[in-house]
């Protein structure tokens, strides 16, 4: 039978604010174990909870740059459960009425189409305390376990999408959409090896053209974008085979094991009423009126969209390629600076970066950060390419060397003494040379094989180990068989 996969993605965002979600304590990542608490977030009885008005400006940004409803009234409440990360016993969150609701988002498929996203809800939460497993990685084979409650009351925002995800392709492109929008909108790093973004999957199948949903299943412990998207398409295909056995899938929570490369069965899958979900006392409810909304709006930093329309706009790049410089805002920003810099046509800019870099990103698995590329060095090497300094060939080498070292394109060409051959004494020997070395060749395409001229054009490459400039060659090699 055809299965279609319906996946829904809840995301946990850290918002970018100085202070906790309740208290005054500093949310600086990396500090030293339970040195940034007070009664508040360690949850002494009588503490009282005072809201963070940065926390709430940056959910009303996120709610803006998601397409969403800015609720003129919406609720904290209690969820209630136990955890020795949790000092309170329950965490304050929001329940029936978020803060935000109803967006969408747009994402872009491999085949170049784009897809409407759902986004049911973002709501503002506190983040729980960290425990530290001492001995072994997870809590099984630890001696002890520390608590750290720096994180405790960190502001979070849950965005929590509509089931509209069919593939784990899609799941990733949306994820990698969500994080670029939060890093535009400058609401979160979106950092996952911070733990800065997290993500839980819910997954389901459904014989293809059905409209009822399947039992759907939680995803938990994915630790980096890579992880999404691998753990769904293991927790599809388990699911898949499950029913082709006969078996039939419960609803859980599951945890994927990055090393044993599956999904494990962790708990029954709670429902809401488990949490005990009841208005927070200690707080009023949240009230935005129109005026706070438009100032939110106009402090709105460029996002994508406005990005992708500049693009067309102003250096008549394609919208396929605007929509492909946005997805990462570092890459967008490193765009732009270039631009800034190049006098030349920018679409050579876009070319390099979408293919090459973006190549050489995806086969190393990094972020244009973790390389040493910079933008003037791009620009650098395009100048030299203008002026005939290096073939272009000679280029694609050079670009993955800067993305490795850093170093200036002009420094790694002296050194390394890739500079094109444009000396057309010197290439008329080399051509010679190789003429005489391939007579039957010479005769078969003075014969009238014209398509050998290819062929001589290669060996000539091959002699000058890629720097030899093609146009030169290539006149040299009219004039020389034309003999
Ligand atoms: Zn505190």
């Amino acid at each position: 039978m055809e299965y279609e996969a319906v996946i829904g993605l809840e995301i946990h965002t850290h918002l970018k604010t100085r202070s906790k979600m309740f208290c005054a304590c500093s949310t600086e990542f990396g500090k030293p174990p339970n040195s940034n608490i007070c009664p508040v977030c360690t949850g002494q009885p009588g503490a009282l909870p005072v809201l963070n008005k940065e926390a709430v400006n940056l959910a009303i940004r996120c709610g803006l740059a998601l397409n969403c409803t800015i609720n003129k009234k919406s609720v904290f409440a209690r969820k209630n459960y136990f955890y020795p990360d949790l000092p309170k016993g329950y965490q304050i969150s929001q329940f029936d009425l978020p803060v935000t609701s109803a967006g969408f988002v747009t994402i872009l498929l491999s085949d170049g189409t784009e897809k409407r996203i759902g986004i049911t809800r973002a709501h503002l939460e506190e983040d729980a305390g960290k425990l530290v497993h001492q001995g072994a990685e997870g809590i099984e084979g630890a001696t002890a376990s520390h608590v750290d409650l720096n994180r405790s009351s960190v502001p979070l925002l849950e965005i929590v999408s509509e089931p509209d995800l069919r593939s784990a392709e899609e799941a990733r492109a949306y994820l990698d959409k969500i994080k670029a929008i939060l890093q535009y909108a400058g609401v979160s790093d979106a950092n996952m090896e911070e733990g800065k973004l997290r993500c839980d999957a819910n997954v389901s199948i459904r014989p293809a053209g059905q409209p009822e949903f399947g039992v759907k299943t939680e995803i938990k412990n994915m630790n980096s974008f890579r992880a999404v998207e691998r753990a769904i398409r293991l927790e599809i295909e388990r699911q898949k085979q499950a029913l082709a056995a006969g078996q039939k899938i419960i609803q859980e929570t599951r945890s994927y094991d990055e090393a044993a490369g599956r999904t494990v069965s962790m708990r029954s899958k709670e429902e809401s009423h488990d949490y005990r979900y009841f208005p927070e006392p200690d707080l009023l409810p949240l009230l935005i009126d129109e005026q706070w909304i438009a100032q939110v709006r106009a402090e709105l930093p460029e996002l994508a969209e406005q990005r992708i329309k500049r693009y067309q706009e102003e250096y008549g790049i394609s919208a396929y390629d605007a929509r492909v410089l946005t997805l990462d805002k570092a890459v967008s920003d490193f765009f732009d600076t270039a631009a800034r810099l190049y006098t030349g046509d920018k679409k050579a800019i876009v070319n390099w970066l979408t293919t090459d870099v973006l190549g050489y990103l995806k086969t190393e698995n990094l972020e244009l950060g973790q390389t040493k590329l910079q933008p003037a060095n791009l620009v650098e090497m395009l100048g030299l390419i203008d002026n005939k300094t290096i073939s272009g060939k000679i280029a694609k080498e050079l670009i993955v060397k800067m993305l490795q070292t850093g170093e200036p394109a002009r420094k790694l060409v002296e050194a390394s003494g890739l500079q094109q051959i444009t000396d057309a004494g010197a290439l008329q020997s080399i051509i010679q040379e190789i003429l005489n070395a391939n007579p039957k060749q010479l005769e078969q395409y003075r014969a009238g094989k014209a398509a050998l001229k290819g062929f001589f054009v290669g060996e000539t490459m091959k002699k000058t180990r890629g720097k030899a400039s093609p146009q030169v060659v290539n006149q040299l090699l009219d004039k020389l068989l034309a003999d």
